[in-house]
């Protein structure tokens, strides 16, 4: 079995080039073959595959990517990482190293890679996981599927369905895009440094959106609306985006959505179809 990287690995490579783990780039590194092996079985890669990974780190991941797939684009944003990986790569994996690209760059700006990517598969850095994966899959619609390692909590928004606790603007916005699924839990202890909470896997594969002539961006401030009171009816927490209350009444009647409802009941469907009304009666 090919060689990943372990606790001794990690900490000899972070002291080679110096690095001490940053919290503000949420860099957690995996010490153990086993979750990265998990990972990428869970991806469900075909071997013929282009990867996107966003925040490689170390390699940990990337080399279990590279082992699975035709080829692997790892978008960093620490230049020193980013420098690194290619020889890491060229050292534990010297036959693979032309499948993989180093992009340096923030991943929620990127909006052009060197390649097409068909799935996104990444332990991302906490802060920005939910923004990082609404960004590329508006960004790249060459992305048919992905597994993502996100805070466990994370996980579970990104997941929800409609009318559950942890059901919020994450789940609705990711449901734009993809049907999400909850793949798993991982420990603090396979990270260097541990992490203080548990994280969580999820999958996606990408959908449809809704048929509306609302477009993305006129659904998603429905959304960000309904949610910005979460404790409000659907009739309340709209009245500002509707320019009153008895507006948003009449757009939710039309749309055939109770107004007295909050919006952690209803579907990425019930909101396209609101944002039409108002689009309707304002033609
Ligand atoms: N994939 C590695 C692993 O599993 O060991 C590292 C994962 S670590 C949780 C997150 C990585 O994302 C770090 O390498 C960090 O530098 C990088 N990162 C943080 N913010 C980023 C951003 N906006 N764009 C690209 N990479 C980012």
């Amino acid at each position: 079995m090919p060689q990943l990287l372990g606790a001794t690995e990690i900490r000899r490579l972070a002291e080679e080039i110096g690095i001490r783990p940053t919290k503000t780039l949420g860099q957690n590194f995996v010490i153990d073959g086993n979750t990265i092996r998990r990972i990428v079985s869970a991806a469900h890669l075909d071997p013929d595959e282009t990867v996107l990974e966003v925040g490689p780190g170390l390699g940990s991941l990337t080399l279990g990517l590279l082992d699975a797939a035709a080829r692997v684009v790892a978008v960093e944003i620490d230049p020193v990482l980013a420098a690194k990986l290619p020889q890491t790569i060229a050292a534990f994996r010297p036959q693979l190293a032309a499948n993989l690209d180093v992009v340096l760059s923030d991943a929620m700006r990127i909006t052009e890679l060197p390649a097409q990517p068909t799935a996104l598969v990444a332990n991302l850095p906490y802060n920005v996981a939910v923004p990082v994966v609404l960004h590329l899959l508006e960004h790249f619609p060459s992305l048919r599927h992905g597994l993502v390692m996100v805070q466990d909590e994370v996980a579970d928004r990104l997941a929800a369905p409609p009318g559950s606790k942890t059901y919020g603007v994450p789940s609705v916005k990711a449901a734009w895009y993809a049907s999400t699924r909850k793949a798993g839990v991982i420990g603090m202890n396979v990270f260097w440094p541990a992490p203080k909470i548990s994280s969580g896997l999820v999958s996606f594969t990408r959908r449809e959106p809704p048929i509306t002539r609302a477009s993305r961006k006129q659904v998603f401030a429905v959304i960000d609306a309904a949610f910005a009171q979460r404790r409000k009816t659907l009739r309340a927490a709209l009245a500002g985006w509707a320019e009153g209350g008895a507006k948003a009444e009449q757009y939710l009647l039309a749309a055939n959505v109770d107004p007295s409802a909050r919006g952690e009941v209803i579907d990425i469907a019930a909101f396209s179809c609101i944002a039409e009304a108002r689009l309707d009666a304002l033609a």
